[in-house]
């Protein structure tokens, strides 16, 4: 046992139960169920002790040190036996330096954190790592039995799942809204041997389904609502800290779907402030598709309470969800960092990832998101010109293919591709190809 321990405790009540049960939201009103920390005992070790532990496993090569995830174990999952840990070397995602993109715009600065820079190509494998290894070491210590782990997904969950799944040798259960997810998506799972259901309905349809299935504590589920998740997911925010030498950006961008990632984004600033690792928590803003929304809507009404939308199709296919189910937990972290939530059009959304794309990014729609709420604040002086932005990059842009060719082609409906960079068909003759590049070349003189 380690000196360090935690327990789920009930959102809005008292009741706690311990990690290795199999349980999603409280016996008691049912609320949503959050990782809970001593903190007493986190605190008892200094700021600089923590900061010269966190420092030293930068240079480790064990395993469990070289994972973002599991480098901060103590306050991700104290109690796991080191053996059970399932890991891919998940998390210390770069923070890419968008220079000059904070220039063009005129704000202080701009990182974008590439957590899609990861195993399966999403941010999902952070949290996945935690819930798996979990699942494992209930498992292999005969605490419960359980026969599968299973996931309703917009692609980016179950890919997450199945991978981390195989690699601990759980079978592992997708359900997936039929025709809604990209094929890089779609195909993960199956090559990793999950079962793959492709239902026809949408992402809350799916939702809805994986609830029924996992009452049979046998399965158990995977979805964000798991607040195991929350934990791997919410390393995002003293990375970042860490990576800037543990000072702390103005404002942190993130675009929201279930709201798990935002949830997580909030918490991980929290127990940071909490252990003395940092002084204040950045605003937080969340960045929503148009086309599926409900979150902003409720902000814009000031929170008076979620109305679940009809999620309409946006290129954001990760994000096409219409009835969060951390919606609470969203709007105590909007509340609590003095945040905002912004909504983008696809338009916006298309031609902000490609104009990341310009300066070595490589975008998936999400980012775009993020991004484009980002050009949307600092166009309304919301952001400012000395402050410094981190934008949470939740996927990586081969994941979607589609968009990006489709961009490019112009060939999305509706979007004018400002930034389409054509492909020039010429014959293979000199005299040809000079008069393309002499053209094209003094476009692009500085
Ligand atoms: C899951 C996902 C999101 C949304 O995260 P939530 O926790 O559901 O808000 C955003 N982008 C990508 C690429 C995702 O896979």
């Amino acid at each position: 046992m380690s000196q360090f321990n935690a327990h789920f405790r009930n959102i809005n009540g008292d009741d706690t139960y311990p990690l290795t049960d199999v349980i999603y939201r409280s016996k008691v009103d049912g609320s949503l169920l959050e990782v809970e920390h001593d903190r007493a005992a986190l605190a008892s070790r200094s700021p600089e002790e923590w900061k010269k532990l966190f420092a030293e496993r930068r240079m480790s090569f064990k395993p469990e040190d070289m994972s973002g995830i599991w480098s901060k174990r103590e306050m991700v999952l104290p109690d796991i036996p080191v053996e059970d840990i399932v890991t891919m070397r998940e998390g210390w995602s770069p923070l890419f330096d968008a220079a000059p993109l904070a220039k063009e715009l005129g704000i202080g600065s701009l990182k974008v954190k590439l957590c899609g820079n990861s195993h399966t190509g999403s941010f999902k494998d952070l949290g996945m790592t935690v819930l798996v290894s979990q699942v494992n070491h209930i498992i292999k210590k005969g605490i419960h039995p359980i026969d599968a782990v299973a996931c309703a997904s917009t692609g980016d969950t179950s890919a997450a799942l199945s991978a981390y799944c195989a690699k601990a040798g759980i079978p592992s259960i997708v359900f997936l809204p039929a025709g809604k997810t990209s094929t890089a998506q779609l195909i993960q799972p199956i090559s990793n041997g999950s079962i793959v259901l492709a239902l026809d309905t949408d992402f809350d349809g799916c939702m809805k389904i994986v609830q029924e299935v996992t009452k049979d504590n046998r399965i158990y589920l995977a979805n964000s609502m798991n607040s195991l998740r929350v934990e791997g997911q919410k390393t995002i925010s003293p990375e970042i800290c860490q990576e800037l030498g543990w000072t702390v950006p103005d404002t942190v961008i993130i675009p929201g779907g279930n709201l798990g990632n935002v949830s997580a984004l909030a918490k991980g600033f929290e127990d940071c402030k909490a252990m003395g690792l940092i002084d204040r928590i950045p605003r937080i803003i969340v960045a929503q598709a148009e086309n599926a929304n409900p979150f902003y809507q409720a902000y814009e009404r000031g929170f008076d309470k979620l109305v679940p939308v009809q999620a309409k199709k946006t290129l954001a296919s990760a994000i096409q969800i219409g009835n969060p189910v951390s919606y609470p937990k969203a709007v105590r972290a909007i509340q609590k960092t003095n945040g905002m939530v912004v909504s983008v059009s696809e338009e916006e959304l298309a031609n902000a990832a490609h104009r990341g794309d310009r300066i070595g990014l490589y975008c998936c729609p999400h980012t775009g998101v993020a991004l484009g709420a980002l050009e949307k604040l600092v166009a309304a002086g919301k952001i400012t010109k000395d402050e410094n932005v981190v934008v949470i990059s939740t996927a990586h842009g081969l994941k979607f293919t589609e968009f990006k060719v489709g961009y490019h082609e112009q060939k999305l409906e509706n979007i004018a591709s400002k930034y389409a960079n054509p492909v020039f068909k010429a014959p293979a003759e000199i005299g040809a190809v000079m008069d393309i590049l002499t053209k094209e070349m003094a476009a692009r003189r500085r």
